[in-house]
């Protein structure tokens, strides 16, 4: 018999693993759809929460680092949902976003790998098969539908998001003809 803490203690964390935007939610993001000044508020409060530090390494950098937006899918409802936001290092947004890694910063491909690999503390061979298994998911998900919302919890944190739902909160249409064209999974 298997005990929930045996099973939880065997049980990998992944700390850190690419997160691919399906291609019909390009640029819907509270970075693409709020004010400057709105986005810059928001930004602010999430830097000052995390004291500076990425909230998935712990790397402090003074410049670059990013609001990043957490995104929830779920496929059977076909809704993407703004979850969290929270505050990372630049090497982990390049994780995250591996298809634009590899795409407009080739030079910068490699060395994320060894930082996905070395933040979950596996081989860099499973960070390769990670990044795989992200396009098949990506492919999967840029071929649906999806509704957009924000978690309302979220919206009653950051009342800049309440504004702009409207904006965010959705349906988006597949966009099968431009992922033709691009050809490129990110
Ligand atoms: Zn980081």
């Amino acid at each position: 018999m298997v005990r929930r803490t045996d099973r939880n203690r065997t049980k990998p964390v992944i700390r850190l693993a690419p997160e691919l935007v399906p291609e019909p939610l390009w640029h819907i993001s509270g970075y693409h759809l709020l004010t400057r000044g709105a986005w810059k508020s928001i930004r602010a409060r999430v830097l000052a929460k995390s004291k500076g530090a990425c909230a998935i390494c712990g790397a402090v950098q003074e410049k670059g680092m990013v609001c990043h937006e957490v995104w929830h899918y779920q496929g059977s409802k076909r809704i993407a949902t703004l979850a969290s936001l929270r505050l990372i290092c630049p090497d982990c947004n390049r994780v995250h976003h591996i298809g634009m890694t590899q795409l407009l910063m080739p030079e910068r491909y490699e060395p994320t790998i060894r930082h996905m690999a070395r933040v979950n503390g596996f081989p860099t061979a499973i960070a390769r098969e990670f990044v795989e298994r992200a396009f098949e998911v990506w492919r999967r998900r840029s071929a649906t539908q999806w509704r957009t919302a924000i978690a309302p919890r979220l919206k009653r944190r950051f009342p800049q998001l309440a504004v702009a739902a409207g904006r965010i909160e959705k349906p988006r249409a597949g966009a099968r003809r431009v992922r033709a064209r691009s050809g490129q999974p990110w």
